[in-house]
Parts: C-alpha cells; sequence; structure tokens
C-alpha cells in the first residue's frame, strides 16, 4: 500500500516510522509512506500556509492553495467515488475531529485501498473548500488535539498491522480487541506466579480445548461487563 501524508510538520512523523512494525513494514515494502511538506507548496516568499479566517474570530486557517497543489501534485484527479474501481485509485482522508469516528470496520475498509492520502490539518483547521477534494473525514475520537499529524499516525498503525505479513501471525490480528466483535481475553506470561497472582491453572494444564474454551468465555465475559455496546452491533 502507497500512503501519502500532507503535512506541515513532517519531522513529527520520526519515530513512529522508524520504530517496530512500521518500520519493518517499510523495509519490506510491504506499505510505501511519503511525507509531502505542504510548505513547500507555498509560492510566496515567506511560504505562509495559514490566514486570518473570513468573518473574524480566533486562531489561523490552513490557506487553501498549498494544500490543492500538494494533492494534485500527487495525481488525485477527482473523487475516489467516481472511478470504477475505486480500491486502486487514490483515496484521500483529512483527519478531522468532525469525520467519522475510526474504528475497527472502517480499518478493514480502509486495508483494501492501494493508495491512501492523509491530509493533516492544524491551527483552526484547513479552508473548507479543500473539502471538495477529500473523500473521506476521520476522527480519532471525540476530542481536539492540534494537529492531524498524531491522528494520521494512528490511521497509519492501525492499517498497517492488518495488512497480511506485517503482523508475523495472521491469528494475532483476528484475535484482537474488536475484529470479531469482542474484546481480547486476557494474557499472561512467565512467571506463573507473581508476587502472590497466579496464573488461571487452565492455562497451565496443556488442555488446548479447555483453555480455547475459557479464552472465548472469558472474552464475552469481558465484553459483556467493559463493552455490552459491541455486543448488540450485528456485523
Ligand atoms: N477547529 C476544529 C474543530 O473544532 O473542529 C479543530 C481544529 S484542530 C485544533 C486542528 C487539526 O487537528 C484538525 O484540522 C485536524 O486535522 C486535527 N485533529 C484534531 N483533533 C482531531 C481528532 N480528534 N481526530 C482527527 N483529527 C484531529
Amino acid at each position: 500500500m502507497k500512503i501519502n501524508v500532507l503535512t506541515i510538520f513532517p519531522l513529527m512523523f520520526k519515530g513512529p516510522l522508524t520504530e517496530s512494525l512500521i518500520s519493518r513494514a517499510l523495509e519490506k515494502k510491504i506499505i510505501e509512506i511519503s511525507l509531502i511538506d505542504v510548505r513547500s507548496f507555498c509560492k510566496d516568499k515567506h511560504k505562509k500556509v495559514d490566514d486570518r479566517p473570513f468573518g473574524g474570530g480566533n486562531g489561523m486557517v490552513m490557506k487553501p492553495e498549498p494544500l490543492y497543489d500538494a494533492i494534485r501534485s500527487i495525481g488525485v484527479k477527482r473523487k475516489n467515488m467516481f472511478y470504477k474501481n475505486p480500491y486502486t485509485k487514490p483515496y484521500v482522508i483529512l483527519m478531522s475531529p468532525q469525520g467519522k469516528t475510526l474504528n475497527d470496520n472502517i480499518i478493514k475498509r480502509l486495508v483494501k485501498f492501494k493508495h491512501l492520502v492523509i491530509v493533516c490539518g492544524h491551527y483552526e483547521g484547513i479552508d473548507e473548500r479543500i473539502v471538495n477534494y477529500v473523500d473521506d473525514e476521520i476522527s480519532i475520537g471525540d476530542y481536539v488535539l492540534t494537529g492531524g499529524e498524531i491522528p494520521a499516525m494512528v490511521l497509519i498503525d492501525s492499517i498497517t498491522r492488518m495488512i497480511p505479513g506485517v503482523v508475523k501471525e495472521a491469528f494475532s490480528v483476528q484475535n484482537d480487541s474488536f475484529y470479531n466483535g469482542m474484546l481480547d481475553y486476557p494474557s499472561y506470561t512467565r512467571p506463573a506466579l507473581f508476587r502472590g497472582y497466579k496464573v488461571p491453572k487452565v492455562l497451565l494444564s496443556g488442555n488446548h480445548k479447555k483453555i480455547s474454551k475459557w479464552r472465548q468465555i472469558e472474552s464475552y465475559k469481558r465484553t459483556k461487563e467493559r463493552r455490552p455496546d459491541l455486543l448488540k452491533i450485528k456485523k
């Protein structure tokens, strides 16, 4: 999968992209990420990416021209839904607290795309006219961050781990919380006794049938207790 990130702070991505699973996925070329500095598309001397809002009010707004030029530079010509095979064409996502709240189902859909373009806003947000070139708006939750970079990293991480080959064992992704509409079961590792706390006996029994049954029950119990809303959602 190819991912272009449009940002005015490309250096913020150092770390999340250079460590752990994401860096391995990049090395193996399972994903390819290009950070595009929106500021480099400013035509004025001071490379100004923001301006005061029309109508007055607080803060600054990201100007439309550099963002538009950055989107066009990637080869985005029109909205993705107009293509016969949308999954092979660039899909432009704006990170926004006003978008659809990110969840496992959205991630499963986005994994199917060959090319994602992620736009990170800043300040009071972007000039609303850029939404005409955006296919989807995604929020990472009902709170406001200073910019779209951290939300973009959350999106990239959550999508990448779903791509086959990134997490070594496909089962481990499929057993994780939400994948099948439930929370994951509790996990334990050595030592079997930790400061007086014991590991559930069944996990030491070597009886895989019993272990699997126990995990299913624990998973259901947790979901019912912590996220009963998930049990009501029909997939
Ligand atoms: N004035 C905007 C509002 O109230 O809807 C908030 C702007 S926020 C300070 C600046 C940028 O951070 C947004 O344009 C967006 O790209 C990003 N952002 C902030 N919170 C976010 C969230 N919960 N999910 C996704 N992106 C977010």
